[in-house]
């Protein structure tokens, strides 16, 4: 078995045949090596000061990079209050919560969090998963069975996905709303339950779902639909309510799932639905009965989403710096592809090239994510950049400067590669 390592991703390196997972391990040990031998491995960099707009890194002593790969789009993980709100509960209840929910683990911030997210969303009722990821996979993989269908856009995140195995599974062509109509009316009367399953803001695109004609259309082909909004919460929406804001929609959606280790700083998933369904949850998700509960740090969620609505100046700052860094790149001819979100993306098309680009970032003191295949397709490789409200204006300038730098060294810039 050949691997050519140059082209490879990490999915190649997934069930090789003729081997088992030591022939697996080793092969990918090889890969890895061969990336690193020129400066390409840019994954697991150790931060030595956590997640800030400006990070130091291991291996650079005595310089720090402007970080754009935190998913903290307010600033919350490093908020004075959030801090104070996981020290006093840490203090009030202990490290830990040592039990899952259904038999000892459900304390009073995990009920108040539940409650308060729901009310967030104008709803009734919510339960919470240890992650974001849980909370997706748990859900889907709880409601829909073998004669089920779930009918997805192709840009999901991967929870989702994995919620799908073991139900039958249709893709439309992301945002495609013709495809999806198209399904909805060849499955009619084929299965016993379909449920459309949307992203608020996608993560790799980071363009927004077409919710009202998604809502539309399956309300009028009898399906259910449910929507992950991690990337929209915060950061859309007149009050950070996120997509289901943004089109008034908050009864129409089924099911809305979430994280907290977004826009809220922190770490925890939740789902919010029909009383009865949360209920049906809390009993049947494998991931919420047989998984602890969040930690009582995770207490500090309370305050985090206050502050979503008694600091709406961060939303503000942070569409500043979105619209700034954008519109500099956008400047300079470089394709930042259908963002609509705090994602930004620089498209350069290769993964070596890709591997290049984030490796000279890294030079001009740039930390940005390279993202290629499977995450997206070959062809699609790109620079992924996430905006926090606190970074500064001085920043993004530095951010713009390295690009400049980076964009003439490896001609990224539209005008040259069109
Ligand atoms: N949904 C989306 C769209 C995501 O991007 C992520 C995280 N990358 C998740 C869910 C999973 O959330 P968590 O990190 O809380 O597990």
């Amino acid at each position: 078995m050949d691997i050519n390592f140059e082209n490879a991703s990490f999915k190649d390196f997934e069930d090789i045949p003729g081997m088992d997972f030591y022939g697996w391990a080793d092969q990918f040990d090889q890969y890895v090596n061969n990336w690193d031998s020129r400066g390409h491995w840019n994954y697991r960099q150790e931060s030595l000061n956590g997640c800030q707009p400006e990070v130091e890194l291991a291996g650079h002593p005595g310089k720090s990079f402007v970080a754009l790969v935190f998913n903290d789009y307010l600033g919350l993980t490093q908020h004075p209050k959030v801090k104070a709100a996981a020290i006093a509960a840490i203090e009030q209840y202990g490290a830990g919560a040592a039990a899952s929910p259904a038999i000892g683990g459900h304390f009073s911030y995990h009920q108040q969090i539940e409650e308060k997210i729901a009310r967030f969303f104008r709803r009734e009722s919510a339960v919470l998963f240890t992650t974001g990821y849980t909370a997706n996979s748990a859900t889907i993989q709880s409601l829909l069975k073998a004669p089920d269908v779930a009918i997805v856009d192709m840009g999901i995140h991967a929870s989702m996905y994995e919620g799908c195995g073991h139900t039958n599974i249709k893709m439309f062509p992301h945002n495609d709303m013709y495809y999806l109509e198209r399904i909805l009316k060849e499955t009619q009367g084929q299965y016993r339950t379909r449920m459309v399953i949307v992203d608020g803001v996608y993560s790799q695109p980071a363009d927004i779902v077409k919710l009202d004609e998604v809502v539309k259309l399956s309300k009028h082909y009898g399906a259910y639909t449910a929507m992950d909004d991690a990337h929209g919460v915060g950061v859309i929406g007149e009050t950070g309510r996120g997509v289901i804001e943004l089109y008034d929609l908050f009864p129409d959606v089924d099911i809305i799932t979430g994280t907290f280790s977004k826009t809220f700083g922190h770490l925890g998933g939740y789902v919010i639905a029909d009383p009865k369904v949360v209920n049906y949850l809390k009993f049947q998700a494998r991931q919420h009965i047989f998984s602890v509960s969040a930690t009582p740090a995770s207490a500090c969620i309370l305050k985090s989403i206050d502050l979503i609505d008694e600091e709406p100046g961060l939303r503000d700052k942070l569409r500043d710096n979105i619209h700034y860094l954008k519109n500099g790149l956008d400047e300079m001819g470089f394709d930042t592809g259908n963002t609509q979100s705090a994602i930004i993306p620089v498209m350069t098309g290769k993964p070596d090239l890709n591997a290049e680009a984030c490796r000279l970032l890294i030079e001009a003191g740039v930390y940005a994510n390279q993202i290629g295949y499977p995450a997206v397709a070959r062809k699609n490789a790109r620079i992924r950049m996430s905006l926090m409200a606190t970074h500064t204006r001085e920043q993004m300038d530095r951010v713009l400067n390295a690009w400049e730098w980076v964009g003439g060294k490896l001609n990224l810039t539209k005008r040259v590669t069109n």
